[in-house]
């Protein structure tokens, strides 16, 4: 591999305090580290924050496997349906099923714990309100299978002020009010977590994801976040073109003066989104170079001036200060959540203390 990320623990240690600081007592932190931990890399973040939350919450069985295998101890909930390939993984390795759908009743192996996931709105996955009385005769039914839990997903926490999300709180209120007390009952995302704290929708636990890797959920910025992941990659040419010469293909880019064009063995086939194309700065000892010309699925141009820097000289990418997820999102027209997830997972993931 041509780069490398580096993630700096220090920044998740901030960023799971700045969540603490917001949650009333006795409040279990449950951390969403899916999709390899956001990109930053599942077993090294499992790591580093297993001492201070309480869960994890994985998006597949595979992923709480992987954590089971390097020694996690923690309860892990998997939001995914269980289904006839992944069912006897759960009992096997002591994961928390997701009971979002009533025939997963009958897909489920004797012992396993479940929470159940109730649509209150977001309808993905869930359990819809007029199933609620099936599902309280399937759990009677069903004693060899333990309900431990019970949760809903926000659709629009994201957006601070948004009535819906308190419809749908009213509506997860009033559905839990049917199933036994003593059931783990947990709704907040990062959104509900920091932009909804007027509202009561902490219970037991939060699942906070997004905010572990220093972002908002949304646009409002949530200035005791930082970003963790730093991603970086060398200068593999450097050439000297003319004013007026077109880089890359179609000749998006023409150089405006005389200078160097540097050559990054780093494309979208890594995870710089070609949409990013001519939007977005490099840093290089300590100064930002423009990327310039499409981005190709393993190279991208830096147009560097006058400065006639060295072969192998660092690059930076992305780093935790303003050339961070959240600036190339904007760029792209999307989240910073798809920007993390889009970093190759086989490119190497270092710790930082
Ligand atoms: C991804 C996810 C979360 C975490 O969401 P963030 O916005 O990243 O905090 C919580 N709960 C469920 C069910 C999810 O799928």
């Amino acid at each position: 591999m041509n780069s490398k990320i580096f993630v700096h623990e220090e920044k998740l240690l901030n960023n799971i305090y700045a969540i603490k600081k917001r949650l009333n007592p006795g409040v279990q932190t449950m951390a969403v580290i899916k999709d390899n931990a956001y990109g930053h890399g599942l077993e090294g973040v499992a790591k580093c924050l297993s001492p201070h939350v309480s869960w994890f919450c994985v998006a597949r069985v595979d992923e709480g496997v992987r954590l089971r295998e390097i020694g996690i101890k923690h309860p892990i909930l998997v939001f995914e349906i269980p289904n006839n390939r992944t069912a006897a993984l759960y009992v096997q390795y002591d994961l928390t099923a997701t009971l979002a759908d009533v025939s997963s009743f009958d897909v489920l192996e004797p012992g396993t714990s479940f929470h159940v996931n109730l649509d209150t709105g977001m309808h993905r996955l869930g359990v819809l309100p007029e199933e609620v009385p099936v599902l309280l005769d399937k759990i009677d039914w069903h004693p060899e299978l333990t309900c431990t839990g019970v949760y809903t997903h926000f659709a629009k926490a994201d957006d601070p002020g948004n009535p819906e999300v308190e419809a749908q709180l009213r509506l997860f209120k009033s559905l839990r009010a049917k199933l036994p007390g003593d059931l783990m009952t947990h709704t907040a995302n990062t959104g509900a977590i920091f932009y909804y704290s007027e509202l009561d929708v902490q219970f037991d636990a939060v699942r906070p994801g997004v905010s572990l890797f220093g972002y908002g959920a949304g646009d409002v910025v949530i200035e005791d976040l930082s970003p963790a992941l730093v991603w970086k990659s060398f200068l593999m040419q450097v050439k000297f073109i003319r004013k007026g010469e077109p880089v890359s293909y179609g000749g998006r880019w023409v150089a405006p003066e005389d200078g160097y064009i540097g050559t990054i063995p780093v494309g979208y086939a890594a995870g710089i989104h070609r949409i990013l194309t001519n939007k977005i700065h490099f840093q290089i000892g300590g100064k930002l170079y423009p990327q310039v010309g499409t981005i190709s699925m393993d190279y991208s141009m830096v147009f560097l001036g006058n400065d006639h820097l060295q072969v192998g000289e660092e690059v930076t990418l992305l780093n935790t200060e303003s050339q961070n997820a959240k600036n190339w999102a904007t760029h792209a027209g999307t989240i910073p959540y798809e920007i993390t997830t889009g970093i190759h997972p086989l490119i190497p993931r270092e710790y930082i203390p």
